[in-house]
């Protein structure tokens, strides 16, 4: 499952961190996740709780911002939100868009203790 090594590269990432600054604790996460990067952010919540069980961030709050996507025309530079890869430019109806963002997953911040 997708989802699942995602997450477990996330608990991965700050269990390391809270050891790397003497802290035993992750108390929150705070992750970005764009609305074309593929997750489902349902499932990912879902995942991250069984991948943290007895690390230090078993306990942490998953706090999930999901970013819009943007895609730009490049028939005549409008720059409008996206929902998916095969869209039209609402301008000039041309199919030549290309995503700008919302791809991205990053871990804005971390909380520990
Ligand atoms: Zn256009």
């Amino acid at each position: 499952m997708h989802e699942m090594s995602i997450a477990m590269s996330i608990v991965d990432a700050v269990s390391d961190k809270a050891r790397q600054e003497g802290c035993s604790t992750v108390t929150g996460i705070d992750l970005v996740v764009g609305r074309l990067s593929g997750i489902e952010v349902e499932s990912l919540k879902f995942c991250f709780s069984a991948a943290a069980r007895n690390t230090p961030a078993e306990n942490a709050e998953l706090l999930i911002e999901e970013r819009e996507a943007a895609g730009r025309c490049e028939e005549c530079g409008e720059q409008f939100p996206v929902a998916s890869y095969h869209v039209c430019c609402p301008s000039c109806g041309k199919f030549r868009v290309r995503v700008i963002s919302g791809e991205e997953l990053a871990v804005k911040s971390i909380t520990i203790e």
